[in-house]
């Protein structure tokens, strides 16, 4: 069996759960499954261990994306607004404490916090780390932590981690699958997750709309195939008034769609946010490294997907990623 982190930090996050009686759990702002999945999971968890149990994500007013309310757990969601006072503060997915939002001074006051993650630009926030970057995601670190609690795996709690671990490998066919794992997906659907539905609902659940806005982003991309050491770039971009009526989250998907995209090592989506500010996502197959390069301009990420935000216009955007681009292809 893999272990993900280390026995010290193991042991410190057992005892501050032990001792605690209030557990918040946060998701990183814009939660995927794997944050929300992850937080909500191991939310059932600790409530079944007779903790009272708070999740929230540090976004005024965040309410649960449609695209994630099948989630088991979801009554655990507050506001961060009205949070009640909490003794232990337990962080998923997050790999920035600027991507805890409006709660990262809860954090930061908290008399104990866990950071639980795998993005390998973890900057070090929390007083307790379970942070692996070789975990294909952070529900894999969390269904460690709760067998180390001897939790018994529910069903709820089984499909909470399941979402969050297709959903990070792309169901199952990332660089980072392992044969540790497969061996825990099946182990989830030993414990009755219905793959089948939860697929459906993660990766073929649209709206015709977003469908729509998603071809008209696709028709719109450009191949810079000199880009990159002449391995290629791909990109789109998405403005507000080019998503009418679909919010931030549904845009997150185009990225899917144009990373297939054979003449391109390295895909990106440049995406406007609520705020009229360009979100950039990156995508690598094999040698790019788009963590490193999303890092340098103020992001984050993983090797192979990671995204930043960007501060000039759309035109800024595009040539900065260029520029960085062929600077990183040339070492
Ligand atoms: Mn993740």
């Amino acid at each position: 069996m893999a272990s993900f982190s280390s026995t010290p930090e193991w042991d410190k996050a057992i005892s501050a759960i032990a001792e605690s009686s209030n557990v918040l759990l946060l998701a990183h702002v814009t939660p995927d499954a794997d944050a929300l999945g992850s937080a909500l999971g191991l939310g059932l968890a600790l409530q079944s261990m007779g903790k009272e149990v708070q999740v929230t994500v540090g976004e005024v007013g965040f309410t649960t994306p449609s695209s994630l309310n099948f989630l088991p757990g979801t009554d655990l969601i507050c506001t961060p607004e009205n949070l009640r006072p909490a003794d232990l503060v337990i962080s998923c997915d997050v790999s920035s404490d600027a991507r805890l939002g409006s709660v990262k001074s809860i954090l930061e006051a908290a008399p104990a916090s866990i950071a639980i993650d795998h993005h390998p630009s973890f900057t070090g926030f929390g007083k307790i780390h379970l942070v692996d970057p070789k975990a294909a995601a952070t529900a894999e670190i969390v269904l460690e932590l709760i067998d180390r609690l001897e939790v018994p795996i529910t069903l709820d709690i089984a499909s909470a981690i399941y979402s969050g671990l297709t959903t990070d490998t792309g169901s199952f066919k990332y660089q980072s699958t392992t044969s540790h794992t497969l061996r825990t997906a099946a182990r989830l659907l030993e414990a009755g997750v219905d793959s089948a539905n939860l697929s459906r609902l993660l990766f073929d659940n649209e709206p015709l709309a977003a469908l729509v806005m998603m071809g008209e982003a696709v028709s719109r991309a450009t191949l810079v195939p000199e880009a990159a050491a002449g391995k290629g770039l791909v990109y789109t971009s998405v403005s507000i008034e080019q998503r009418p009526g679909l919010d931030e989250l549904a845009v997150e998907r185009v990225i899917e769609a144009l990373r297939k995209t054979s003449e391109a090592e390295v895909a990106a989506v440049l995406k406007q946010a609520d705020d009229g500010h360009w979100k950039v996502s990156l995508r690598s197959k094999t040698t790019v490294d788009v963590g490193s390069l999303a890092n340098q301009l103020g992001g984050g990420g993983h090797k192979y997907a990671s995204g930043y935000s960007s501060k000039g216009d759309l035109n800024q955007t595009i040539s900065e990623l260029i520029n960085s681009l062929n600077k990183a292809s040339n070492h």
